[in-house]
């Protein structure tokens, strides 16, 4: 198990990890997902050694880890994959198997290769596989030398939308053959809600909320990680007596009194011809399906997705259908 404690780097003024803490069991998903610059990268280069901390601690089964990069055993892949372009695959996936004996070296890579479902893409160069055919043969170039820890650095960062859901699920489930446990980071909710027996939100180097998916995403722990995980309405509000009161009356809350952000779930606001709310379109767009519009609605503006057009300046009424609401202190 990886244990990381109060870990810390700073480069000049800026804290890039500032006191995380983090676990990683056997067996299991860690997903860290945060926004771009929130000190993800820097996680993961203290981990593999490639970094040294400012302050903390990074403990394997209870032992400290201080040692050089390869002395760790800990696999890392960035997204860029940077294959060799000029030696095949089953090159580059053997390549830092070096110090083993040319025959155990060519099982070790049909091994792995077979692991990513690549089996029969020794001989391909490079420059023959699709993005989605590459990042596999990366990831295989990472399990060869069999590291006890696997981390991933938004492995599917260069992938366009279809490829990455796709691909997503296999990394799902591949993870779960595996026996070696997984951190894995990601500015995508999409790809840590698929892989993830654990989630930390990561801000600013900090590590705002850490649980289980389910948890994270019944209760985020602040508006801001609420925000970033898809609960994108939010309004200013009061609460008053165990109640908050919303553009639809007042719904129960467990909050002190004061001044909240009240925080509305995916899909608890919908549009609706005779709702009893309403607002103005100020951004309509299409998303296949239907239409994501933005309605401001007394000083408040709510994201709603709608199956009919409606066009900029449009009155719209919408209604809640669940009055869940979640309510933090401003
Ligand atoms: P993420 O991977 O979440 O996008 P990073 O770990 O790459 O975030 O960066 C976190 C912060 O640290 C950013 O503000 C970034 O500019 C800064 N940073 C990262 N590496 C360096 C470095 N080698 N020198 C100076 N600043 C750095
Ligand atoms: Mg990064």
């Amino acid at each position: 198990m990886l244990e990381v404690q109060s870990l810390s780097k700073r480069y000049g003024q800026t804290t890039a990890v500032d006191g995380v803490s983090l676990t990683v069991p056997k067996g299991s998903v860690t997903v860290v997902l945060g926004p771009s610059g929130s000190g993800k990268s820097t996680l993961l280069r203290l981990i593999a050694g490639i970094e040294q901390p400012d302050e903390g601690e990074i403990r394997w089964d209870g032992e400290p880890v201080s040692g050089p990069t390869h002395e760790r055993d800990f696999g890392l892949m960035f997204q860029t994959h940077a294959l060799f372009p000029h030696m095949d695959v089953a090159t580059n996936v053997g390549f830092g198997l070096a110090e083993l004996a040319p025959d155990l070296r060519r099982a070790r890579v049909a091994e792995v290769l077979a692991m990513v479902r690549l089996a029969s893409f020794g001989h391909r160069m490079p420059d023959q596989l699709s993005g989605g055919e590459a990042q596999r043969v990366a990831l295989a170039r990472t399990l060869a030398p069999d590291p006890r820890l696997l981390m991933l650095d938004e492995p599917l960062g260069s992938l366009d939308q279809q490829l990455r859901k796709e691909l997503a699920l296999e990394l799902g489930e591949l993870f779960a053959e595996l026996e070696v446990p997984v951190l894995y980071v990601t500015h995508d909710q999409g790809e840590a809600l698929a892989l993830a027996d654990q989630v930390a939100i990561m801000a600013a180097g900090k590590v705002l909320q850490r649980g289980a998916p389910e948890h994270i995403w019944e209760r985020p722990a602040s508006a801001f990680v609420a925000g970033f995980i898809g609960y994108e309405n939010q309004a200013e509000s009061n609460a008053a007596g165990g109640k908050v009161s919303t553009p639809f009356g007042p719904v129960s809350v467990d909050v002190a009194d004061g001044p909240v952000v009240a925080v509305f779930p995916p899909d608890s606001l919908v549009v609706n011809r005779t709702g009893p709310l309403s607002g103005m379109a100020t951004m309509v767009s299409f998303n296949g399906r239907g239409y994501d519009l933005r309605v401001a609605s007394d000083g408040t503006e709510f994201e709603l997705t709608s199956p009919e057009r409606y066009s900029v300046g449009d009155q719209v009424r919408f209604a809640a259908v669940d009055n869940r609401v979640l309510a933090y202190e401003r």
